[in-house]
């Protein structure tokens, strides 16, 4: 399986809202594949979305299950036209991004959300999510959305933090 290059910010793929899908062909399932593939391949990549491989198709994928942040794990999901129809609570935590590799940042997120989308199957889904796969879902989605951490970190003077270790 090759891996797709990941874009970096100020690609402006990254800044650009997806458009939805309307059907789901061969194309698309390499894509999907393609996303997977390129997730699992960085250590602690837990989630995916099509801007970061410069398609602006609503799609993202995302695995929590390899990272030491996980306690409870619905391992992998692909979200095809995702969008969050409830959420809960809110917590903060430290964000990265592969399209951000240099920077961290401290961003509030719901600790709890239900996320409609069709699945690879193109099946009607819903997912509960909690904690830390909540997070995930919630920048995952942002990126569909045009959205990135940055965006939202709390104080850019005091949340953003240049990264020491990689992997
Ligand atoms: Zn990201």
């Amino acid at each position: 399986m090759k891996l797709l290059p990941i874009r970096r910010l100020p690609d402006p793929v990254l800044k650009r809202p997806t458009r939805q899908m309307t059907r789901l062909d061969r194309s698309i399932h390499a894509l999907i594949d393609a996303l997977i593939a390129t997730m699992h391949h960085y250590p602690r990549c837990v989630g995916l979305a099509a801007p970061q491989a410069g398609s602006s198709l609503r799609v993202a994928v995302m695995d929590s299950s390899r990272h030491p942040k996980t306690i409870r794990s619905q391992g992998l999901i692909v979200l095809i036209n995702p969008r969050i129809v409830a959420n809960e609570g809110a917590l903060i935590q430290r964000e990265g991004c592969l399209s951000i590799p240099d920077f961290t940042g401290n961003v509030r997120r719901a600790t709890e959300v239900v996320v409609a989308a069709l699945d690879q199957t193109g099946a009607h889904r819903q997912w509960r999510l909690e904690g830390f796969e909540a997070v995930i879902a919630q920048h995952e989605i942002d990126h569909l959305d045009g959205i990135l951490f940055l965006d939202r970190v709390i104080n850019p003077a005091t949340d953003v933090f240049r990264r020491t270790s990689y992997g």
